[in-house]
């Protein structure tokens, strides 16, 4: 708490007494260091693969350069290193247009099976490389729901990309949705490294990560779980997370069902 003490005017001085006034900064000072934390954690995280790039670049430039092979090698390396900047800054203004709700939306009735069947079609090739079996669980006749088709097939993709990711070759990743009270519930399932008990409360928060390295070397920076609550929170929705380590895990949400089952963002 901050304590503000002002003397009363002039005219009602000889009344004598201040006006106090108290108020919460704690809320503020939480958002604070939040921005502060947040500021840190993406000067690293673009920090990480420039150095790396530069790193190349310099030991090209001493002579490696005459070296087709190894020249190509590291070339190939900073490729890679650039997507990877890319990726981040392409997140980061998602997640920032996202939280200040500057988002264009094409506020519209979904119908979630379009969505889900159109994303499991864009995985289908990675599922199978990775040799990971993509199921589906879509009964007939479910619910619309009201929302923005393109932010909703975002969240489908954040979630069905870190199963794929953090499921091992031989594993199985489901997509279920399914109608509850009004609502329009869907599931995505794993069979892959599992959640530890104590991160489950902090998956949602940006650049949080279990395993930096294992999540960094698999392209993750810890934003997409951010960007998905964020979504969901805005279409009027709730996100839950179970998960067992060693046996999966499972992501779901509900929308409100219904044409008129509209929310302003
Ligand atoms: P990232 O880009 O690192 O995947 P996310 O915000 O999408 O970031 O996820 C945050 C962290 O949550 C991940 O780094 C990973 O540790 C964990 N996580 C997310 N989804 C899963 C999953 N299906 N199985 C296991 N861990 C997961």
């Amino acid at each position: 708490f901050r304590l503000h003490a002002t003397p009363l005017e002039e005219a009602d001085r000889e009344k004598g007494g201040v006006v106090v006034l108290l108020r919460d900064v704690t809320e503020r000072k939480k958002l604070d260091d939040m921005r502060s934390e947040f500021v840190a954690n993406v000067s690293h995280e673009l920090r990480t693969p420039l150095t790396s790039i530069r790193g190349f670049l310099e030991t090209l430039l001493d002579g490696a350069l005459d070296d087709r092979e190894t020249a190509r090698h590291f070339l190939e390396i900073m490729s890679a290193e650039t997507e990877r900047l890319t990726r981040l800054i392409d997140d980061l203004l998602d997640l920032s247009k996202i939280e200040e709700r500057r988002v264009v939306h094409r506020w519209q009735p979904v119908d979630m099976i379009d969505v889900i069947s159109r994303v499991l079609s864009m995985f289908r090739p990675q599922a199978r490389e990775k040799n990971i079996t993509l199921l589906s669980r879509l009964p007939s006749g479910l619910p619309v729901v009201q929302g923005d088709p393109d932010m909703l097939a975002q969240v489908l993709i954040n979630l069905v990309d870190n199963a794929l990711k953090y499921t091992p070759g031989g594993g199985q990743v489901t997509v279920s949705a399914a109608a509850a009270d009004g609502r329009l519930e869907v599931s995505v399932a794993d069979t892959g490294v599992g959640i530890p008990a104590e991160s489950l409360p902090r998956i949602f928060e940006r650049f949080y990560r279990v395993d930096k390295a294992r999540s960094r070397e698999l392209g993750g920076i810890g934003i997409g779980l951010a960007i998905v609550k964020h979504i969901i929170r805005a279409h009027g929705g709730k996100i839950q997370v179970e998960s067992t380590p060693g046996r999966g895990s499972v992501f779901s949400f509900t929308l409100p069902a219904g044409e008129g089952a509209a929310t302003l963002m």
